[in-house]
């Protein structure tokens, strides 16, 4: 049964997508089977997984309102390897058209019910807003995965999502927990991130992953050629923390 995992913060530009793309490549090179979502009408993790989401047949809007079954979305990462329901601005309209249908918070929910079997990671990249979309991602995952830059303000925009995670939690999904804070774009060399850093560390011990990502321009350029960084180039800073990122993962959902 796949472990199902959102990746949100409610700021944009903070990682989430490169997060996701590099996680589901990872995963899927240490022989995970894995499901990427493209939750975003941005579409940036079908690109970085190397679809074009202006050519698309049926995208994640069409399977979600009712209109295409899943098999008919899914598609494979021709770089990446891994499967993927890809997005692009159809999505954006999802968001009313949800709203006036039943059970509109766990449309992604009964969406994947039948095919858990089929994977062992699930991963959901969420727009950068706490909307019905994210609504339905936090009601299907397991977990949610916060990355996020070691800025000053950073923990204070923690706050919204924390309290929507808490509120899903009550009323939604009993299963729902922070699994963790991934700090990502991280330069050793700014004092005021290595503060902000061990602070994280002391506020939220455990749930802050050991694995740190860096600011790497490797991770920056894959996506303009639809590869995924972790394979775009191995040997680059930014590619082995997602590397290190994924095994944690693995062994994270083996005390879940
Ligand atoms: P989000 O999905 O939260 O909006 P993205 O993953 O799209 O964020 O990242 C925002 C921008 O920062 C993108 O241009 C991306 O390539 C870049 N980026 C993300 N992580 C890194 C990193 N570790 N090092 C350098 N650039 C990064
Ligand atoms: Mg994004």
């Amino acid at each position: 049964m796949a472990r199902i995992f959102c990746v949100a913060n409610q700021k944009g530009g903070v990682g989430k997508t490169t997060t996701c793309v590099n996680l589901a490549a990872a995963l899927h090179e240490a022989g995970q089977r894995t499901l990427l979502i493209d939750l975003d009408p941005q579409g940036n993790a079908t690109m970085g997984s190397g679809v074009e989401k202006r050519s698309l047949g049926h995208s994640v809007y069409h399977a979600l309102v009712g209109i295409a079954a899943f098999e008919e979305v899914r598609v494979a990462s021709p770089t990446g390897g891994f499967d993927l329901l890809p997005a692009n601005r159809d999505l954006a309209g999802a968001e009313v058209e949800l709203v006036e249908l039943d059970r509109r918070e766990t449309r992604l929910r009964d969406l994947l019910a039948p095919y858990r079997d089929d994977y062992d990671f699930i991963l959901i990249d969420c727009p950068p807003s706490l909307s019905l979309l994210t609504l339905n991602g936090l009601c299907t995952a397991h977990g949610v995965i916060i990355p996020m830059q070691c800025e000053y303000y950073a923990l204070e925009g923690l706050t919204d999502l924390v309290n929507s995670i808490k509120k899903v939690h009550a009323k939604l999904n009993r299963d729902l927990k922070i699994i963790g804070l991934l700090r990502v774009m991280y330069d050793p060399r700014m004092t005021l991130q290595q503060q902000v850093s061990t602070q994280l560390e002391g506020h939220f011990g455990d749930k802050v992953f050991k694995a740190i990502v860096p600011r790497n321009v490797r991770l920056a350029e894959a996506p303009s050629h639809g590869i995924p960084g972790v394979l775009f180039d191995r040997s680059a800073k930014g590619a082995q923390a997602y590397m290190a990122f994924a095994q944690e993962m693995i062994e994270r959902v083996k005390a879940l």
